[in-house]
């Protein structure tokens, strides 16, 4: 049996530029799909939200002098791009999937309903939620653990390019030892950048586990699913 029955997998968009420093790389995102697939085979029911990072993100457009509404409508559009690569890529596996979007731009996808998207879960497709919550000045960390806890997720999954969450930041510091399990409250106090914090407080007053790993080993997610404890667990 499956561990969840219901993800909410939470993607970024830096992740999907691989080595490349920019935009998508193709075999990242056929080895997610790949990934994706093999959870939709085993019945687990998987959402996603992807970043826009490898594009654009609209805090940075406005260090450079971008209105930050306009830049951050522009990063949600960055969403909407990756997240119709990544359908392309699950249809390319044979696997069925949608996009969804939370601002309307009917026919690149059918705007986000909770009870259309749950229906399309139940089917087994996969449900790739785009533009984050449809509004500014938010993440898609944050649209992330919106679309969890309305669509009523067992837990959001984050895929990351590290393995869990580390006292300090592993890539920078050799003696940042790992979690295996952690509060949403110690993540506070000791100022951990796992999510920002709108989001990790959606997660925590709503009771929304997460669970972070890394995403770009191929064969984890199925790992994370089939109970190996091979990323940090956040709870109360
Ligand atoms: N964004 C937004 N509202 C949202 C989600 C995203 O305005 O609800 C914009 C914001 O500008 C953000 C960009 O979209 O910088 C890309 O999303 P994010 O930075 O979360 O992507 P990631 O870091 O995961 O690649």
């Amino acid at each position: 049996m499956p561990r969840f029955n219901r993800i909410l997998l939470k993607l970024s968009g830096e992740s999907l530029q691989g080595s490349q420093g920019y935009g998508i790389d193709t075999a990242r995102l056929s080895q997610y799909a790949v990934q994706i697939k093999s959870i939709v085979d085993c019945g687990v029911e998987v959402a996603i939200v992807i970043g826009g990072g490898n594009i654009f993100r609209g805090l940075s457009g406005a260090t450079r002098g971008f209105d930050r509404v306009k830049g951050d409508q522009m990063g949600m559009l960055a969403t909407v791009i990756n997240s119709l690569a990544l359908a392309s890529a699950l249809a390319a596996q044979g696997q069925r999937a949608r996009v969804m979007t939370a601002i309307g731009m009917e026919p690149i996808g059918e705007l986000y309903i909770k009870d259309r998207a749950i229906e399309a879960l139940n089917r087994g497709e996969v449900v790739i939620c785009s533009c984050g919550t449809g509004s500014p000045y938010f993440t898609t960390d944050t649209g992330s653990s919106l679309r969890a806890i309305e669509l009523e997720a067992d837990a959001m999954l984050k895929g990351t390019r590290v393995d869990g969450i580390y006292t300090a930041d592993p890539e920078k510091d050799p003696e940042a030892v790992k979690f295996d399990v952690i509060t949403y409250d110690e993540i506070y106090n000791r100022n951990l950048r796992v999510m920002d914090l709108t989001a990790t407080t959606m997660c925590k007053e709503n009771g929304m586990p997460i669970y972070v790993f890394n995403m770009d080993v191929p064969g984890n997610l199925k790992k994370v699913i089939d109970g190996e404890n091979i990323g940090t667990l956040v709870t109360t």
